[in-house]
């Protein structure tokens, strides 16, 4: 992969969000294009490296997932604190997951030092369709707005948007490097 050889700084992504919106799933269509519907807990931060080309040039990204962790909110805060950008997922077909959103963005800004870039992400558009009493795709962008932070929907499940999601995150990630 030359990308990862020519580039001289991994910048740090971490996936935050409630229990079982689907963070894992997110890391696991990113960085292997696999898909599993019953994916274990992962207990303990891990993280995986990928390289995305922005703008022509090579970008190495180090995207922590924080899967398991969402009680311990110390241990997360230490992951924000050295975080250069952060994907926030909550799940359209779990209201509670979407109305947690504004604590975990006090929660990452509370921590970081300046304005850390946030792509707010809709995970499980997929099941859209077969749902009723989704979230509006309109909350998340108004939501989106509120906090100036970029929005997109996505399903780690059939992989739509999840690379645009990283891609637009990493735009400005390095914009404000
Ligand atoms: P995490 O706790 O936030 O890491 O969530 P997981 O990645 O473990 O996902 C929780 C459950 O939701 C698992 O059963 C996944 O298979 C499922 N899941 C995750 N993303 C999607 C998605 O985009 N669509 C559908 N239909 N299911 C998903």
């Amino acid at each position: 992969d030359p990308g990862y050889m020519t580039s001289d700084k991994a910048y740090r992504i971490v996936l935050a969000g409630d229990a079982a919106v689907g963070k894992s799933s997110f890391l696991l269509r990113l960085c292997k294009n696999e898909f599993k519907l019953h994916s274990s807990a992962t207990l303990g931060v891990d993280f995986q490296m990928k390289t995305l080309v922005v703008d022509g040039e090579p970008v190495l990204l180090q995207l922590w997932d924080t899967a398991g962790q969402e009680r311990f909110r110390s241990i997360a805060k230490s992951y924000f604190r050295r975080a250069d950008g952060v994907l926030l997922l909550y799940d359209v077909t779990c209201e509670k997951t979407f109305l947690n959103v504004r604590e975990w963005v006090d929660t990452i800004e509370d921590v970081s030092q300046e304005d850390i870039p946030i792509m707010l992400v809709g995970n499980k558009c997929d099941l859209r369709q077969d749902q009723a009493n989704c979230v509006p795709t309109s909350y998340g962008e108004k939501l989106a707005m509120t906090y100036n932070t970029l929005f997109c929907e996505t399903s780690a499940k059939d992989g739509s948007n999840i690379l645009e999601a990283v891609l637009h995150l990493a735009r400005q990630v390095t914009k404000q490097a």
